[in-house]
């Protein structure tokens, strides 16, 4: 993780260098002609376009750790306005939802890494300096840094460490009082709220961009992780070829950034733990969804895959997903690949009962419970743990 060092208040373009997300930021272009077709074609705009690269790739490979971009150093505030400017633009034209939202992790990570290892009054004034121009409800007070009870709240609920449990917070009427480096944390989230919004694009710099960006598209589309199996999960190695079309299907509405039923999250979410996906494979799943929330999602997958000690809860069965419109053994007709957009005739078979079964009839391993009960599916009606994805401000969890 890069470790910053300030010794001195940022001057207004070099905090517009380091959060170039800020309302204001563009102050930093000095050229009148520029455009959006030159910042992707003009050879001036070089090496602008070739940070903006490295930003969206160390994104894509690692989110949170926040890797070092060595282009950034010596870059000047311009530069890296620029950089940030087309990695924006260029993610909002990506056909794969999940990297936006994977690289909004790592720039507001980027941020509040260097926020962390500031100090003192020079800590708290470029908190606020930040807080005040994203209008993040974020100020100084006397003794910490202050925000409101209700934006607290709603900053921090995604947020998992017991910190910042309400009941751990200084309460005092109606302002809850944080040292400078838990403000940093509340920071991240609004800046990453922020950054996971695509910006709006019209159709012709969506094809400009796809043509002149294909090969860097490509590369994120590939890097985007592949499903793995968790050390605990007995070794097997997970074969999405081999999941169920019903599972399948799920996938695809996520990647495709469409939204997926209540149920369909939750079959999606306990079908990926049995078959011994680890956490973050189950959490990307989710990164295409239209509400994708990443604090909340990870929160929600550990609450469906940690249940008594580890085990999970149980996918619902075939006729529990059929019930829900969610069985897509007749095939696929909006699929691309030919094979999902046929009937599947092992779904037919009278022994055919869950998902899980298919996957073993196919070669698949599934990761035995220990217990052996009998299935204890908890359905998706009442009792039902609330499904990965969703933020809490939009729709029923
Ligand atoms: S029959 Fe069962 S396994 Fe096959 S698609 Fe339908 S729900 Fe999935």
């Amino acid at each position: 993780m890069a470790v910053h060092r300030a010794s001195a208040p940022l001057d207004l373009a070099s905090l517009f260098g380091e959060y170039p997300f800020l309302p204001g930021a563009e102050s930093l272009l000095h050229d009148p002609s520029w455009t959006v077709r030159a910042l992707l074609e003009d050879p001036a705009y070089a090496s602008a376009r070739s940070l903006g690269r490295a930003r969206i790739l160390a994104a894509a490979d690692d989110p949170r750790a926040v890797r070092n971009v060595a282009e950034f150093a010596g870059a000047p505030p311009d530069l890296r306005y620029l950089s940030f400017l087309f990695a924006r633009l260029v993610l909002a034209c990506a056909t794969t939802p999940a990297a936006l939202r994977r690289w909004a992790v790592a720039e507001s990570k980027r941020a509040s890494s260097r926020l962390e290892t500031l100090r003192g009054t020079e800590q708290s004034a470029e908190i606020e300096a930040v807080a005040e121009r994203l209008q993040a409800p974020l100020r100084s007070g006397p003794d910490g840094m202050e925000v409101g009870l209700v934006e607290y709240v709603r900053l921090a609920t995604p947020i998992r460490e017991a910190d910042f449990r309400l009941v751990r917070q200084d309460l005092r009427a109606g302002v809850v009082v944080v040292r400078p480096k838990r403000a940093a944390r509340l920071l991240e989230e609004a800046i990453r709220r922020t950054l996971a919004e695509p910006v709006a694009v019209n159709a012709e710099v969506v094809a400009l961009v796809r043509s002149r960006e294909s090969e860097l598209l490509a590369d994120v589309a590939a890097r985007m992780p592949l499903p793995t199996a968790r050390a605990a999960a007995g070794g097997g190695t997970l074969r999405p070829e081999l999941f169920p079309p019903c599972i399948r299907k799920m996938r695809r509405t996520l990647q495709k950034g469409e939204n997926l039923s209540h149920a369909g999250r939750f079959a999606l979410a306990a079908f990926l733990h049995r078959v011994g996906a680890d956490t973050e494979t189950i959490v990307d799943s989710y990164r295409g969804a239209p509400d994708f929330d990443e604090s909340i999602t990870r929160y929600q997958v550990e609450h469906i895959t940690q249940r008594d000690g580890g085990v999970g809860y149980e996918p619902p069965e075939c006729e529990t997903l059929r019930s829900h419109g969610l069985c897509a053994r007749d095939g696929d007709p909006t699929a691309d690949d030919p094979k999902d957009r046929e009937r599947d005739p092992r779904c037919f078979d009278e022994r055919m009962r869950h998902p899980l079964m298919y996957y073993r009839w196919r070669g698949g391993s599934v990761v035995e419970r220990r217990d052996a009960p009998p299935v204890t599916s908890p359905g998706v009606g009442p009792g039902t743990p609330r499904p990965p994805g969703r933020s809490p401000s939009t729709g029923p969890r």
